[in-house]
């Protein structure tokens, strides 16, 4: 009989949203009528942009033609979208990124997994605790730790802990580390890194020869004037950070499907045999070999999110979740609980009340106001004792769920 990956059957059994819909259901079989608010999942709820249908629409009657019909195209992405990019999103901030080191992708889940493709096995990898799954379970599934150990956590992981005891900043790995996750503003937590606390890992990958992969993807949610958007910000980051970028947040691509990294040309890894190699290669080897792109539709979609009409669109989407956000964070705060982040990013992070855990303060939430969030343990050893509330939904629902709070 064929063998299957066994790295999968090291992948945690009872993971986070499977369990949070057990209960859910669970509790909607006793209480069928129940008016129950999602404020868990981390996807939007708002239409897409109008200037981005519009330019999907144009998109596809431009394919109904022979002149403009397009079959495959570029699997980097089409430059005209990476221009746009690399002028708005970097260039416009003061950082030195070219169209050329932009490749347009299906998401950035996608590749933040996909990147392990181009590095090697022998690789000390540091994570935050809590995380994004996506980073920790993409490095179990291509046998990159050990085992599942105590608390959740996997063998040969470093994991770096953030809670309110360090004011969510990761602390410098102990031991010396190649790949480091970082994820601001942060899901889960809602936090952000200053220019200061990300100077400090740049220092420290360019100290370590170690490469940052870095996932902006809530960067449009970031209000405060100082905190850097993206890690070429930083001066050195060139040298040491990817950076992952999607549109499904800001401009509501979730469903739709669009994202991008960027890979400067200045990175490089080494070889076996001790050659340099620029990591810009190998990617766009990856990529040209097992993607065939993003549909020209969906791209011209991405392009119209950097016309004034999408801009102005896509500002008033982020300011409509932050209200919520913050009409959250202000609610919790007079019902008496401990809240962090949220005012940079959609996530809310609640310290769950003295002699609860994530998992009871969940069921509590469930059973007495019918809303579901999310466990903080469910995004790593050091979440428990916090809980995850999104910004992302009606501002009725959000209303109600907090009206509800208030009344507990
Ligand atoms: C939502 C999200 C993304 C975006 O993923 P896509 O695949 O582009 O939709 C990336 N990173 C984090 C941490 C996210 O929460």
């Amino acid at each position: 009989m064929i063998q299957v990956n066994g790295n999968y059957l090291k992948l945690k059994a009872g993971y986070l949203f499977p369990e949070i819909a057990r209960r859910v259901t669970g509790f909607m079989e006793i209480n069928p009528s129940a008016d129950l608010i999602r404020l868990g999942i981390g996807d939007v709820t708002e239409p897409l942009p109008n200037a981005c249908r519009q330019a999907m629409k144009l998109a596809i009657d431009e394919m109904g033609t022979v002149d403009g019909f397009r079959g495959y195209g570029p699997e980097q992405g089409y430059e005209w979208l990476r221009q746009k990019i690399a002028q708005n999103d970097f260039q416009a901030r003061g950082c030195e990124i070219s169209p050329e080191e932009i490749f347009i992708s299906d998401g950035s889940k996608c590749d933040s997994s996909n990147i392990l493709d181009i590095l090697g096995d022998g690789n000390r990898i540091a994570v935050t605790d809590p995380v994004y799954p996506v980073y920790v379970d993409s490095n179990v599934m291509s046998g990159r730790t050990g085992e599942l150990e105590e608390e959740g956590r996997y063998g040969g992981l470093t994991y770096l802990p953030i809670s309110a005891a360090n004011n969510f900043e990761p602390e410098l790995p102990k031991e010396p580390v190649d790949l480091i996750y970082l994820c601001f503003p942060n899901n889960p937590t809602g936090a952000v890194a200053t220019q200061e606390q990300l100077s400090k890992w740049v220092d420290y990958a360019n100290k370590q020869e170690a490469l940052i992969l870095f996932d902006a993807a809530y960067e449009a949610f970031i209000q405060s004037e100082e905190i850097p958007h993206s890690i070429y910000e930083i001066d050195g980051a060139r040298e040491c950070a990817i950076e992952f970028r999607s549109f499904s947040k800001n401009a509501g691509f979730t469903g739709t499907r669009c994202a991008f990294s960027v890979i400067p040309k200045t990175l490089f890894g080494k070889s076996k045999d001790g050659k340099l190699v620029e990591l810009w290669n190998l990617w766009n080897r990856r990529q040209s070999t097992k993607f065939n792109g993003v549909s020209y539709i969906i791209q011209r979609g991405a392009e119209a999110a950097y016309s004034s009409e999408g801009k102005s669109q896509i500002k008033k989407l982020v300011s409509f979740y932050m209200e919520n956000s913050t009409l959250i964070k202000t609610s919790l705060i007079e019902a008496g609980l401990k809240v962090f982040g949220g005012d940079n990013a959609p996530y809310v992070w609640i310290k769950v009340p003295e002699g609860m855990d994530s998992w009871t303060f969940f069921d509590y939430l469930l059973q007495e106001a019918n809303v579901v969030g999310t466990p903080g343990s469910g995004f790593g050893a050091a979440g428990e004792g916090y809980f995850r509330l999104s910004a992302f939904n009606s501002r009725e629902n959000v209303q109600t769920a907090m009206n509800r709070i208030a009344a507990l």
